[in-house]
């Protein structure tokens, strides 16, 4: 039986070319700052972002763990969005390694505005720990990779460094953010004082982030990635798909999401799903079962035995997310697979 694998797009694997790329990687020591391959990827991700410098990093969570780090001081808040990444899947790496506190937002949709930013915002003072930082995340994972207008994304960061307030981006999905808004990630992250950005998602790499941003804060970073044991040898290996990663896949990413939205109409169709096909603007789908009544454990179980694979996200959400190694066929079989097995409840 084929297997759809909608669960992630950390599920891709690397393409010919990165296989090919890595094995004849010019590699050095990294940590002695000699391998071509990462200095090369280092600065090319700066160049796109518009930034002074970038870190390569294992993974989003360590580049994450290291910006929340550099942008605060232990005992400080961080506002973000109650659902976010940094506060719901990261281990509480911002506690255990900057030794912050969350000041989280509830959202509907992830995204996070200016006024209730503020609105949070404390100065230090007899009673209160200070806010240290506003973080960001665009795409939102768990709001439905859902996107920040611009205008709304702009103005947090204005008014956050009008208070002195460095803004991080979780931008594991940026290049998302970019090809469904037309705007290039320079732009999109132009106000943002670091970003966090994913290889290894719809970009296809096999392992590896960048955190990118001022080039004192990354000097700094790159002693807290090796505290981490972030600090690699001949990670070149990893770079030269990194490289690839960067460079070619972002052009492909309209594709998933012209499936994701696809398999939203597909699913908006039918008897018990909720989902509204129209806010579905990236790669990532979330609907409610609720009214087929299955819980969504159920539901995926149900389809894991037609051989596609998502994600109980919630008693009764589910989630799917389209990338490059489940391409349109693949998508069409999993919305067949759908329709067969809710006419089954
Ligand atoms: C995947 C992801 C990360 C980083 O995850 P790693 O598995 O550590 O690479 C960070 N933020 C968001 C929103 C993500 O989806």
């Amino acid at each position: 039986m084929p297997i759809v694998d909608l669960r992630s797009d950390t599920v891709t694997r690397p393409t010919p070319e990165m296989r090919e790329a890595m094995a004849a990687a010019e590699v050095g020591d990294d940590v002695y700052g000699e391998d071509p391959t990462i200095n090369r990827l280092e600065e090319r991700a700066a160049e796109i972002l518009g930034k002074e410098a970038g870190l390569f990093v294992p993974t989003g969570v360590m580049g994450n763990t290291i910006a929340l780090k550099l942008h605060t001081e232990h005992g400080q808040e961080i506002i973000c969005d109650s659902r976010s990444h940094i506060l719901n899947y990261e281990l509480s790496m911002m506690a255990w390694f900057a030794g912050c506190v969350p000041r989280a937002i509830p959202t509907a949709d992830g995204l996070l505005d200016w006024d209730r930013v503020k609105a949070e915002y404390r100065p230090s003072g007899p009673h209160w720990a200070s806010t240290g930082l506003v973080e960001v995340e665009n795409t939102h994972n768990v709001g439905g990779g859902t996107i920040y207008p611009q205008s709304q994304l702009d103005a947090i960061c204005d008014g956050a460094h009008s208070l002195g307030l460095p803004v991080h981006m979780d931008g594991a999905r940026l290049f998302n953010c970019a090809a469904a808004t037309g705007l290039s990630p320079r732009d999109i992250a132009a106000k943002v004082d670091t970003v966090m950005f994913c290889l290894s998602k719809g970009l296809g790499a096999p392992v590896g982030s960048m955190l990118v941003g001022p080039r004192k804060l990354i000097d700094r970073g790159r002693t807290y990635r090796k505290r981490l044991g972030g600090g690699m040898r001949q990670a070149g290996i990893l770079a030269a798909a990194g490289l690839i990663a960067l460079e070619q896949m972002p052009a492909r990413l309209p594709q998933d999401h012209a499936n994701a939205r696809m398999l939203a109409d597909v699913l908006a169709a039918l008897p018990g799903i909720a989902i509204d096909p129209t806010r579905v603007r990236t790669n990532i789908l979330i609907f409610d079962v609720a009214g087929t009544g299955l819980t969504a454990p159920d539901f995926a179980a149900r389809m894991k035995q037609r051989g596609v694979l998502m994600s109980a996200f919630g008693p009764t959400l589910v989630r799917i997310v389209t990338h490059y190694d489940a391409p349109l066929e693949a998508c069409r079989l999993a919305a067949d697979k759908m329709k067969e097995m809710v006419k089954a409840i």
